[in-house]
């Protein structure tokens, strides 16, 4: 039982059409040069929805009635060095949202405004003309980007419901105290935790391996940032 102050960020907890309707919206704003938005909250229940409408300071919530309590609304947030809020950014999804047929907040009368809200009518169906293309990576947190991962040359895509973890094992560097600093520089940056980090010889060289992903899409995820951050040149994912 999850504790009525604490946020679920999980896209599975939401119903099967709010999840495609949560990863259309963001291919979209990917596809629209829209990487830096994350989900902050999916499903609440019933009673954290009553204890948010209880709280003055912050006011979160304007209503008992909530459809974050049907399983089909997704609240979402700007990564920095923007602001949280960005309301230039929010303006660009709620534009593509409408176009997807899903609400946003920032439509609703003043007193019910909500900028980083969406959700999905209960009729909600995909809209003509629109599919997933690929695997799109939805981020729960401001530290990822939104990737689309097009499966080309026959690549399988892994889901989680395989039940197969992935790990990530960097290129060699030369010296243990390079692969340790790599190391370092993960957790720095929250990309790893340098606890379930292990730096291993091979050869005359080193490597990293990262503790476990839940799937291939994340630990690739993790790849781009570790070059994007030139934290490494090369690594794989590998299962486990
Ligand atoms: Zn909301």
């Amino acid at each position: 039982m999850v504790s009525i102050t604490e946020t679920c960020r999980d896209l599975s907890e939401l119903t099967a059409a709010a999840q495609l309707a949560c990863r259309l919206l963001f291919q979209e704003c990917y596809k629209a040069g829209i990487t830096d938005i994350f989900i902050t909250e999916t499903y609440r229940s019933q009673a954290r929805q009553n204890y948010l409408y209880e709280q003055e300071h912050p006011r979160v919530t304007w209503t008992k009635s909530s459809n974050h309590t049907s399983r089909r609304a997704w609240d979402i947030a700007v990564a920095p060095p923007k602001n949280l809020y960005d309301l230039n950014i929010l303006k660009k999804v709620g534009a593509i949202a409408k176009k997807l047929g899903i609400t946003w907040g920032g439509t609703w009368p003043a007193s019910q405004y909500d900028a980083p809200h969406f959700e999905i009518p209960a009729n909600w169906q995909l809209p003509a003309g629109y599919k997933l293309e690929g695997t799109i990576i939805v981020p729960s947190n401001s530290k990822l980007r939104v990737q689309l991962i097009v499966s080309d040359k026959g690549q399988a895509i892994v889901g989680v419901n395989d039940g197969k973890l992935y790990r990530v094992q960097s290129g060699t560097f030369k010296t243990q105290a390079q692969a340790n600093a790599a190391k370092a520089a993960l957790g720095k940056h929250n990309i790893a935790n340098p606890d379930y980090v292990r730096v291993v010889q091979d050869g005359s060289a080193w490597r990293f391996i990262t503790g476990t992903y839940q799937t291939l899409q994340v630990a690739n995820n993790a790849i781009t940032e570790m070059k994007r951050l030139g934290i490494l040149q090369y690594a794989e994912p590998v299962p486990s």
